[in-house]
Formats: structure tokens, C-alpha cells, sequence
């Protein structure tokens, strides 16, 4: 498994990005510990293994083969790009068989191996983000190593075809994901203790892939093991899996906004519209809101904009956190949100535009030594009263919301609606 450098966060679209969520590591200092103790960790294992393990050609060779098919894997992905925010990748398939059929000290190595070729092949990250992914994905491989190879004598019996080492193996690729997982979500607990464990931990579309990475890493072993040249025919599925799956993280990222994970501007335009043509249809009520966060050039001009970016992940975690899964959350451009409500009619769409005022309200983003608070203005627009579009939703709504700024801010504004015009009494009716 690749959680390359971050756990999950949920995002609109279920793509992971925890990448904008690490915020400033001088920030934090709990997580500076909690990273620094892992790397020193995987370093203690690699110097303590290194001095004790055999090493043997075999086991070499297979080092040496199940990487070649890892570097390939990543080069033949290389063009497709890497979208920001999201590493998940296949490259487990090669570095399981690692961890069951050589030896512990080889886990540890292999993360390294493949992390620095991403690094200079793929994309520059941010160094210490690689470092923490290699040593994570490191202790959770030699972890799994030393339980399967203490419960099976001779790992290479994977590939004999007998049930009890297959399972065993199954078992050890599980406890890897565990490992892996757990680490990161540590890590990105520290980041940011007021995200729910649920939010890190939790990810369906991460638990498939999870499990698919499982089959294809036990497959690979076991076929390692019969003959070493069957990694050929391994090679070209793995690449194919591996390419579709970069392709669908690419087409999530392109509709999304790569600092919140909510959906981009023109994403949300095209969700949106979707949305009001099947509640004019069905006769369905919508609403729709624009939130403005308040004095928002303040906190960039007192803290610098990197903190601004910071409180912009965190209003959006809000958003995203109050609203029910079907509401389709965008961020419009700066420090402006938008949110369609579909069903709501005008008092839940004041109801929950008041939920959102207050949780964001009491949000903080702990800076230095302060906590950095801000208030939301928010503009409500209703399907058939203030308008039948979307751009006329839209212009109501940002009525609104500037009826809002005028009257002071921290506050949610609903258009004032002229009332219809009286009919003029007719003299030549009866
Ligand atoms: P108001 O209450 O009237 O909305 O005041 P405001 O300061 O929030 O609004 P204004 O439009 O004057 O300023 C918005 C600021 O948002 C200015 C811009 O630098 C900042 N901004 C826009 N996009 C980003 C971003 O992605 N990150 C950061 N940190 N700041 C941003
Ligand atoms: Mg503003
Ligand atoms: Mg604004």
C-alpha cells in the first residue's frame, strides 16, 4: 500500500488529500516529534537487522527483480503525471512480496528504494514527506515479515500451493495495511487533532484499493516464488491497474480544488445545474448559499497567507463536516463558498446556513502561541422565490450576502422578495 504522504481526508469527490492538510511543520510540534521518532525508528531496525541478517544472492536477485518491476511500474506511469494531493499507487504489489518472501531487513529497504525514484522521477515533494512514507511503510512491512516468516518456516512454501502459508500470507498483508494505516493516521491526527479519527481512518474507496493491493501483493509472491521469470507476466496487469488508477485520480482532481478538496468552481457550476434541472422537473425545493468569510484579508495581512490557507482547509473541513453527503459543497474563488442544498426549503436552508455561521464560528487554528478565529457571512437563495436558474440563484444569493457584509457580518441574509405587484381593479367588470 502507498499512502505516499498523507492519510485521508474525505473530500466531495472521495479523493484523499491529506497533502494541504500537514500544515507548517514548525507549527507543530508533536507532530516534528512524532515524525522524527519514526525515522529514527526504521534507522535503529535498519542498522540492528542489517548487522544480523545473512544475506543471500537469492534473496538479493528477488530484492532486486521485485524493485525492477516497481521502477518500471513507475515509469510506465511517469507521463500521466501524479495529481496533487492524491498518492495512492500499486506499488505495494511489488514491496509485499518483499516483506513475506526475503528476509525483514529487505522491507525496510524497499520503501527507500521506490520513494526516492518517485521523488526524482515523478514529483519533487517535500522531503520529509518521502522520508516518513519509506519509514512508515518500512516498520509496517518488516512488522509483517517477522509474523509470517515466525509462523511459516520456510516463506518460499507460499508458492507449494498450500492453504495454511496462503493464509498466513493474506494475514500479514492485512496486518501491513493496518501498520500503514494506523501510522499515518497518527500523523495526521498530530497535523490536525480536531479532525474525527473516523475521517482519517475511515475511507471506503481507500479500503478497496486496500484490498486490491492485498490480492495482487500475495499473487506476486506466490508466483515469485514458483519462478522468478513469472514477474513478466505479472508486470504488464499490474502497470494497466496501476495506469487506470492514476487516470481516475487525475479526472477527480481536475474537479477539484486542490486546497480545500472541495469541488473547484466549474465542477460545482456543473453539479449544480444538474441539481436544478431535476428540481424543476420533480418540483422539488433548493436552496442555495454563498458563504464569505469575514475580514478575511485580516488574517492574511496579521499571520501571512499560509495561515490564511490553513483557516481555508479548516472552514471548508466545516462545511463539508455539517452537510449531508448529497449537498454539493464548492469553493467559488478566494475565500468565497458555495453550497446547494437539494430538498431544503427556506427554513432549513436558514437553519443549516445558521449551523454553518456557528461552527465555523468556533472554529480555531492554533497559531504560535494564539488561536486564529473568523465568522462567516452568508447569503441564502431560494429555487422559485428569488430565482429560477442558476445564475439568478446566484445573483440573489450574492444580494444577500452583501446585505449581510452591510449590516455588519457573522450573520446569514435571505433577499428581501417585493411582494407582488396588486391587481388593478378592473372598471369594466361587472
Ligand atoms: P469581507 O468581510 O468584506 O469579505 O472582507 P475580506 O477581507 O474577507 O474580503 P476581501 O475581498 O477584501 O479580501 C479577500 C482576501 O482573500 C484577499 C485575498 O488576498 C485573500 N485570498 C484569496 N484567495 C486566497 C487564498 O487562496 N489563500 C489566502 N491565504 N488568501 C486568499
Ligand atoms: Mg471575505
Ligand atoms: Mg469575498
Amino acid at each position: 500500500m502507498v499512502v505516499t504522504s498523507h492519510a485521508s481526508i474525505k473530500s466531495h469527490d472521495g479523493v484523499s488529500t491529506l497533502a494541504d492538510r500537514w500544515p507548517l511543520l514548525g507549527q507543530r510540534r508533536p507532530l516534528v516529534v512524532y515524525l522524527c521518532a519514526i525515522v529514527a525508528l526504521d534507522l535503529a531496525a535498519i542498522v540492528l537487522l542489517s548487522s544480523s541478517t545473512a544475506f543471500q544472492w537469492r534473496d538479493i536477485f528477488t530484492f532486486i527483480a521485485l524493485m525492477g518491476c516497481g521502477a518500471v511500474c513507475i515509469e510506465a506511469s511517469r507521463r500521466l503525471g501524479m495529481p496533487a494531493g492524491v498518492s495512492r499507487d500499486l506499488l505495494s504489489a511489488w514491496w509485499l512480496p518483499v516483506a513475506l518472501l526475503l528476509p525483514p531487513v529487505y522491507a525496510l529497504f524497499a520503501p527507500i528504494v521506490l520513494q526516492i525514484l518517485l521523488q526524482l522521477r515523478v514529483r519533487a515533494t517535500v522531503v520529509y514527506r518521502r522520508v516518513f512514507s519509506s519509514a512508515a511503510i518500512g516498520l509496517a512491512g518488516c512488522t509483517a515479515s517477522f509474523v509470517f516468516h515466525h509462523l511459516v518456516d520456510d516463506p518460499w512454501a507460499l508458492s507449494r500451493g498450500s492453504a495454511l502459508p496462503i493464509l498466513y500470507a493474506v494475514a500479514a498483508a492485512v496486518l501491513f495495511s493496518l501498520l500503514n494505516i494506523a501510522l499515518i493516521a497518527i500523523a495526521a491526527h498530530t497535523a490536525d487533532p480536531e479532525s474525527p479519527w473516523k475521517e482519517v481512518l475511515w475511507d471506503r474507496e481507500s479500503m478497496r484499493l486496500d484490498i486490491v493491493e492485498l490480492c495482487l501483493g500475495v499473487t506476486v509472491s506466490i508466483s515469485c516464488g514458483v519462478n522468478l521469470g513469472l514477474l513478466l507476466l505479472a508486470l504488464p496487469p499490474v502497470v494497466l491497474l496501476q495506469r487506470s488508477l492514476l487516470h481516475a485520480q487525475l479526472q477527480a482532481a481536475a474537479r477539484t480544488d486542490a486546497k480545500t478538496g472541495l469541488l473547484n468552481a466549474a465542477a460545482w457550476q456543473r453539479e449544480a445545474d444538474t441539481e436544478i434541472v431535476r428540481a424543476r422537473r420533480t418540483g422539488d425545493t433548493l436552496a442555495l448559499l454563498i458563504v464569505d468569510i469575514d475580514h478575511f484579508k485580516r488574517v492574511n495581512d496579521a499571520h501571512g497567507h499560509l495561515v490564511g490557507d490553513q483557516v481555508l482547509v479548516g472552514v471548508a473541513a466545516t462545511l463539508r463536516g455539517q452537510l449531508r453527503e448529497y449537498d454539493v459543497v464548492g469553493r467559488f474563488g478566494g475565500e468565497e463558498f458555495v453550497v446547494l442544498l437539494p430538498g431544503a426549503d427556506i427554513d432549513e436552508a436558514r437553519r443549516v446556513a445558521e449551523r454553518l455561521r456557528v461552527r465555523v464560528g468556533h472554529m480555531t487554528i492554533p497559531v504560535d502561541e494564539t488561536l486564529v478565529r473568523v465568522t462567516i457571512s452568508v447569503g441564502v437563495a431560494l429555487m422559485s422565490v428569488h430565482g429560477d436558474d442558476l445564475i439568478d440563484l446566484l445573483a440573489a444569493a450574492d444580494l444577500a450576502l452583501y446585505r449581510a457584509k452591510e449590516l455588519g457580518r457573522d450573520r446569514v441574509c435571505i433577499p428581501v422578495v417585493q411582494p407582488p405587484p396588486r391587481p388593478i381593479a378592473d372598471d369594466t367588470s361587472p
